[in-house]
């Protein structure tokens, strides 16, 4: 478990965000950790499905479900207040940073929350750069940040650099597709190496790193060794997995730098945020030395991360679950599409 020596507060939880990609990770881990775990949703009659079924799922599970908008300051003081919340973690995704003021001022006007963690989940905002257009989604996460920091709100920041999949440079949600089965799109010579974290991971040591004190008005790393890969690594071990090698493209620096012109809004930012990941390697181009850093790795040693060749046996998976599901016999004309049952057990 996520044994840390000082806990503060391992009290009721609110999580906004819980139907989004980092959202249900994070929402998932606080109730698996046995917290009281209250969940915020906007209630838009035009949800999609999945969202229904995702906040029934996290209900089933045990989260209280609770319908408004953060946008909604005095509604957000009324449930803080009524639900004793200690913890406030925030996932809105890249369009609602700014709604955060709201619940800043809410917080701040409470002032009975121990921890709150803004949404992030990324990189360290104070210290990357990327080009437009993802330098004003980083710019406006900074916003956020100095208001948590001039309202002497405790928080957390969570800078767990990149989700553990195929970095496809214009899918927000990379997780939730497979890692290429025609070919390899690679940025640059592919050398510059990222962190990649599983979402479950993200969840789970965002978890712990809130009930620590030593994570207090701290910014904290996800830097596991074994989760440093660079893309040309990825691209050998998903060809592992598969039992075939791709043809391997390269992306230039100024491709990816022309997507990010284009602002085509999200996936203008997935490139500019591409573009400073494996070509400036933001990830990896500093070293901790400020006093408000702190690295998970270092905090919770016996905790491992899920590696990169376990998340590529999940996706394998997938694929000859597929398969199998339409009962389509693995022939030299399909193999393009289903590989041969893929067998990740024994890749
Ligand atoms: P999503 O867009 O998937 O989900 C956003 C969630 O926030 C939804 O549940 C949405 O609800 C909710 N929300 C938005 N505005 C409000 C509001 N005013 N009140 C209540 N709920 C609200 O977000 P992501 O998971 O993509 O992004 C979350 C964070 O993670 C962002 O900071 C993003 O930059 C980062 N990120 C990091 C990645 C990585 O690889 N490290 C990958 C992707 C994101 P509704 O369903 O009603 O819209």
């Amino acid at each position: 478990n996520g044994s840390s020596p000082n806990e503060s507060g391992t009290g009721e939880t609110l999580v906004i965000g819980s139907s989004g990609f980092i959202g249900r990770f994070v929402t998932e881990a606080c109730l698996e950790s046995g917290r009281p775990t209250y969940v915020l949703v906007r209630s838009s009659p035009n949800s999609p499905s999945t969202k229904a079924a995702t906040i029934k799922f996290l209900q089933d599970k045990g989260a209280v479900i609770i319908y408004g908008s953060i946008t909604d300051q005095e509604f957000m003081e009324k449930i803080l207040r009524e639900y004793r919340i200690e913890v406030v973690i925030s996932a809105v995704g890249g369009e609602s940073i700014l709604d955060q003021f709201t619940l800043v001022e809410a917080i701040k006007n409470i002032n009975t929350v121990k921890r709150f963690v803004p949404s992030e989940f990324g990189h360290d905002i104070d210290r990357a750069e990327p080009v437009e257009p993802g330098l004003t989604m980083y710019d406006q996460k900074r916003k956020v940040r100095r208001e948590i920091e001039k309202c002497g709100i405790p928080y957390s920041y969570i800078c767990c650099n990149s989700i553990a999949a195929w970095p496809y440079h214009d899918n927000t949600h990379p997780a939730d597709v497979l890692p290429p089965l025609d070919r390899f799109q690679i940025y640059g010579d592919g050398t510059v190496q990222a962190y990649f974290v599983a979402g479950s991971d993200i969840g789970k040591f965002t978890v712990m790193s809130i009930n620590d004190d030593r994570t207090l008005n701290k910014t904290v790393h996800f830097q596991p060794p074994s989760n440093l890969l660079n893309m040309n690594e990825m691209a050998s071990l998903w060809e592992m997995k598969i039992g075939r090698m791709l043809p391997r493209v390269t992306i230039a620096e100024e491709d990816l730098l022309q997507r990010a012109q284009e602002m085509r809004i999200p996936q203008s930012v997935v490139a500019a945020i591409t573009h400073d990941i494996f070509i400036n390697g933001c990830q990896i181009n500093f070293s901790l030395d400020k006093p408000t850093d702190v690295e998970v790795c270092s905090l919770y040693p016996d905790t491992r991360f899920r590696t990169i060749t376990e998340c590529f046996d999940d996706f394998a998976k997938k694929i000859s679950d597929k398969a199998k599901a339409v009962s389509m016999p693995v022939t030299a004309s399909n193999n393009d599409m289903f590989v041969p049952a893929a067998k990740p057990e024994t890749l």
